[in-house]
This record gives C-alpha cells, sequence and structure tokens, in this order.
C-alpha cells in the first residue's frame, strides 16, 4: 500500500531506496548476521558489556556514602542490579546470539521487547511500571556494547541503498553511522536544529525528523522516496510517482554540478564587497567535503564529536593530531576550534545525566571550568596544533565576563606551561566568544572588551531567547528563526561588533539558510559559516546581491513593528 508521511526536512535531496528499520528501542541499533567462527566472540563482548554495567552499579553504589536520598538511591541501584543479573535477560541473550547468530546488540533489544510484553501484562501497577529500569538497563549495557563494536557487516550492495528509519538518533549514534553507507536517515523524534540533523546534514544526505510513527508504519524492506527538502517520505509510491521523482532526483544532481562551477569563484557581491564563506566541520575526515566547496576556512569545528563514542578522554596528543592534521590541511586559512561544548545532547559516554534542563546545565564553558584539568589538556592541544596555521580558539556558551577571565586565565597558565617546556605555539592566538545566550548578546559591549572575535550561534541563541528546547519536537513549531527578538539581537550583535572593528561570524543554521542570506548581508554580515554542502548555494546568492540595494530593506525589516511586515519584507528583499 503507497501512503505518505509528514515531518521536519532537515536535509535536503531526493532519496529513492529501501527501508531498513532501527530496533525498537529508544537506543536505536542495527541488526546484521555473525558469521559461524564470530558467534563465541559476539557472546564474550556481551558477556563482557553486562561485566563493565555491573562494575559502573558498583562504583555507583559506593559513591552515595551519606545524604537523605541514600535509601532510595541503593534501594534503585540494587533493583537494577538485580535486572542485570536476571538469567531472562543475560542468558536468553545469549542463546539468541548462539542460535540465530545476530549481533549481540540486536539480541539484547529483541530481549527486551519480550520482557516488556511480560510486563505489559502484569496486573500490579507498581510492577508494571518497571519496565522503564528494564529499559534503563538494557540501555546501558547497548551504550557499553555500541563503543566497543565487534565484528561488523562487510559493505553490501543492500546497505548502499538502504534508508534508515529509527525512532530517535542521537548525534552520537548519527556520528557512529559515518561509516555506514546509509544513504537516507528518518526518524520519529528529532528537530531542525538538534545536533543530530546537524550531522546529518553534513552527512549531506536527504533526511527527515519528527516523524512520529515512521519507525512503526515503514516496515522492513518497504521502498521509500525521501524527499528532504519537503520533509516528505512516500512509502511503496506507484511507478508514476517513483519515475517522477527519479527524474526531479537527476535535475537536483544536475543543479548541484552547475553549482560546482562557481567553487573557485571568490564571494563577492555584485557592488564588490568580499564575503568569507566558511566551514563547520566535526571531524578532520569532514575536509574533503570542505575542499570539494572551496571554503576559505573553518569558522566552527565542534571539537566535542572527538570526545563522544568512546570510554576514555581523547589524550592531548591524539587531539592535537585531530588539529594540527586541520590546520595543515588548511594551508594558513583560519581553523576555529571551538572548546569542547559537551553535555545537553552531547554527553560523555557513562556520564549520567541527572539534570533536570541539561541544555540550561553544566554544558560547554561551564563544563569546561568545572573540569579544569581535562580542559587544560584541549588547550594545550590546540596551542600546540596553532603553530601549524591559523589556528583560533572559540568559547561556546559564554553568559558572563567571570567565565571570559577564568577561561583567558586557563590559556594564559597553559601557554605559560609550554613555554617553560620549550615548545611552540601562536602566542597571539585569537580567542574569541560563542554568541549564543541572550544576556552575552544584550551585555555584548562589555564582552567585546575581553575577546578578539565573534560568532553568534543561533541555533542557541533561539534556543535561548524563545525558551524552546532544540530537540524537542513537540515545542519545534515555536522554535522561530524570524522572530523579531531574534532577528534585533543578530542585528544588534551585528552593529556592534561592525562599529567595534571585531571581526564577527555567524556559526549556526542561519548562516547556511539562503532565506537569510541577503539580509544577513544587509544587516552588515561579511563571514558566515555553514556545513560545506550548502556554501555555494548560499555564494550563488551573494553573487547575485547588490548591497547598497539591500541595506536599506534590511534596515526596514528590523525596525518594522511586526512580524507580518517583517515577513513580507524579507519575501521582498529574497524576490
Ligand atoms: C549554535 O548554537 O548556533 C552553534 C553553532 O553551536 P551548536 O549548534 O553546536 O550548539
Ligand atoms: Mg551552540
Amino acid at each position: 500500500m503507497s501512503f505518505i508521511l509528514q515531518g521536519i526536512g532537515v536535509s535536503e535531496g531526493v532519496m529513492i531506496g529501501r527501508a531498513h528499520l532501527a530496533a525498537p528501542s529508544a537506543l536505536e541499533v542495527v541488526h546484521y548476521l555473525i558469521p559461524n567462527n564470530q558467534v563465541h566472540n559476539e557472546i564474550a563482548r556481551l558477556d563482557n558489556a553486562f561485566a563493565t554495567v555491573r562494575k559502573e552499579f558498583e562504583m555507583l553504589q559506593s559513591s552515595v556514602t551519606s545524604g537523605p536520598a541514600l535509601a532510595e538511591f541503593s534501594a534503585f541501584i540494587d533493583l537494577h542490579h538485580m535486572i542485570l543479573d536476571d538469567p531472562t535477560l543475560s542468558e536468553a541473550t545469549r542463546s539468541s546470539i548462539e542460535q540465530t547468530h545476530c549481533n549481540a546488540e540486536w539480541a539484547l533489544t529483541q530481549q527486551m521487547e519480550v520482557l516488556l510484553e511480560q510486563f505489559e501484562a502484569i496486573e500490579d501497577a507498581y510492577l508494571r511500571e518497571r519496565k522503564t529500569d528494564v529499559v534503563q538497563v538494557v540501555e546501558r549495557v547497548l551504550k557499553v556494547l555500541i563503543g566497543h563494536p565487534g565484528y561488523l557487516p562487510p559493505a553490501s550492495k543492500h546497505l548502499g541503498d538502504s534508508i534508515l528509519v529509527a525512532h530517535d538518533l542521537s548525534p552520537a549514534d548519527m556520528m557512529q553511522y559515518k561509516q555506514h553507507q546509509f544513504t537516507a536517515f528518518l526518524t520519529d523524534m528529532g528537530s531542525m536544529t538538534s545536533h543530530t540533523a546537524i550531522v546529518a546534514r553534513s552527512l549531506n544526505i536527504p533526511s527527515v525528523v519528527a516523524l512520529h510513527h515512521a519507525r512503526q508504519l515503514i516496515l522492513e524492506d518497504d521502498c521509500l522516496i525521501v524527499d528532504g527538502g519537503r520533509g516528505i517520505i512516500i512509502v511503496n509510491p506507484d511507478k508514476c510517482v517513483l519515475d517522477e521523482y527519479r527524474l526531479w532526483q537527476r535535475q537536483l544532481e544536475l543543479e548541484k554540478r552547475k553549482l560546482r562551477r562557481i567553487k573557485s569563484i571568490a564571494a563577492v557581491t555584485l557592488d564588490g564587497a568580499a564575503i568569507d564563506l566558511l566551514a563547520n566541520i566535526e571531524l578532520p575526515e569532514d575536509l574533503e567535503q570542505v575542499k570539494e566547496n572551496g571554503a576559505a576556512g573553518i569558522g566552527l569545528f565542534r571539537s566535542e564529536f572527538l570526545f563522544l563514542n568512546r570510554d576514555d578522554l581523547p589524550s592531548e596528543d591524539e587531539q592535537f593530531e585531530a588539529y594540527r592534521q586541520v590546520a595543515e590541511k588548511m594551508r594558513g586559512k583560519p581553523v576555529t576550534i571551538r572548546t569542547f561544548d559537551l553535555g545537553a545532547d552531547k554527553s560523555l559516554k557513562g556520564s549520567i545525566q541527572v539534570a533536570v534542563n541539561p541544555a540550561l546545565g553544566l554544558r560547554a564553558i561551564r563544563l569546561s571550568l568545572s573540569e579544569p584539568q581535562m580542559f587544560q589538556v584541549q588547550l594545550r592541544a590546540i596551542l600546540r596544533a596553532s603553530k601549524y596555521g591559523q589556528v583560533r580558539i572559540l568559547v561556546p556558551m559564554l553568559s558572563n565576563l567571570t567565565e571570559i577571565d577564568q577561561t583567558l586565565h586557563l590559556i594564559e597558565m597553559t601557554k605559560q606551561g609550554l613555554r617553560n617546556e620549550r615548545m611552540s605555539f601562536d602566542e597571539n592566538i585569537q580567542v574569541g566568544g560563542m554568541i549564543e545566550v541572550p544576556a552575552a548578546a544584550v551585555c555584548l559591549e562589555m564582552f567585546m572588551q575581553k575577546l578578539d572575535f565573534l560568532s553568534i550561534g543561533t541555533n542557541d541563541l533561539i534556543q535561548y531567547t524563545l525558551a524552546v528546547d532544540r530537540v524537542d519536537d513537540t515545542v519545534a513549531h515555536l522554535y522561530d528563526p524570524f522572530h523579531p527578538a531574534i532577528l534585533w539581537l543578530v542585528a544588534r550583535v551585528i552593529q556592534l561588533a561592525n562599529k567595534a572593528r571585531m571581526p564577527v561570524t555567524i556559526c549556526g543554521e542561519m548562516a547556511g539558510d539562503i532565506q537569510f542570506t541577503r539580509l544577513l548581508l544587509g544587516l552588515g554580515l561579511k563571514q558566515f559559516s555553514m556545513y560545506p554542502a550548502q556554501l555555494l548555494t548560499v555564494k550563488s546568492q551573494i553573487l547575485k546581491s547588490h548591497l547598497p540595494d539591500i541595506m536599506p530593506l534590511a534596515q526596514k525589516i528590523i525596525k518594522s513593528d511586526s512580524p507580518e511586515k517583517m515577513r513580507a519584507l524579507l519575501v521582498r528583499l529574497n524576490g
């Protein structure tokens, strides 16, 4: 049967392929078969994961030694310990691997589903509710398993046109899929500027999120058309529709090829203003795409992605290698390394999320300053890499001046340490701040006194200004980049920075959205940083823009007294 699903398109393009369903747990896993001679290794991997989680529970139990919550916490850990040791979980999973030769993650989630069904049938409400605990325990084991992948299926022809359909994917899950060959991603959950969506865009393949029931409605191997631009999924399309989309797919490919012709042309407006088009990256591997699209530098290296999907922290040398590689390969072009923005939806493996509102909690610079040793390891690595190119340090989520002072102090201490060891680095390395908390935008003059450059993180600026969780699809309709408050704040930051002759970039998703290109140019923005695949589209818009025409209209938009007028003027500006 053919039917259509509507979600939020987070990465453009059209893809036609076969559905591959991720497991129905909250923590998605893939399914593959293990060769005969690897089955015992797979079982050992499962046993090790159980043992690791057992140790984690023991550590947790011993970490709480006093306080009123002790008894409750102990009981909670005991219960999880019991679930973990229950043979209906571990033994049944082992025999499933033995009998069906499936991977451990899959076997475990299947067994979890069996247990959950049994819980559903329990009459006692308290016991029935314990199924949440089963899920939590299984998720812990899965996290360990996913961090220690064993045998992986060889790249098969079938995977080549597979479209992954999942209930939800974390940014860390998404990073793991970088190595897989899925051609599109669909999720029930998610929103436009969640980090999962951002990674999907950086993979440059069509993705649609917030589909709500796609994981239930789509069956394995269903034929799917993914229209990433419009956020539409057509399940089992008829031949007519399929032909039409194939034609459109070819047209899009042709347009992409045409765009490549402007790769080496400088991004200059019709009246001669030079614009810097920079790239956002997550890992050094992304440099290939950066080069392909002719970026003028790296405007945002989200260094925290080096910290995900692993049990340990990346060492100073490992980080240094990653930063050096990027600095060297960019050959003197600016490389802006953002210090780790961990917390909220990008947490370290094994860290227990206790914050009620993680996006407002110990995230980004707050976490860095609370872990000075870990922060200094990163600062040393960045400083050492600064010798190999034009490296800049960017500090995320600043909300007060003390954070800047403390960061600058730590940078100075780290520099002194390197000097004592006679290690060279760029003594004049620039330190910039992300303007993504409204407080920073409002008190910008004070912040500017202490910084060398600014980068506006519109993704978080929208989240924090409008009080809309950027990963929560139930409030996605309120996440509005066109909101007057956002446009005013962005205009204010650009204006004040330009007045003070301080370089300012936008590195949030707004920079790569051509609906905003002219408005931002008109407000005086000269540096845009975006995911590489958007660079040429934005460049083509810049090449067609004439600042003397658009500047007065941009000012009119900012000064207009209603959102409707703003939108109407924006349409005129882009027309
Ligand atoms: C932003 O908030 O706009 C930004 C660029 O940072 P991130 O999306 O990684 O939070
Ligand atoms: Mg941010």
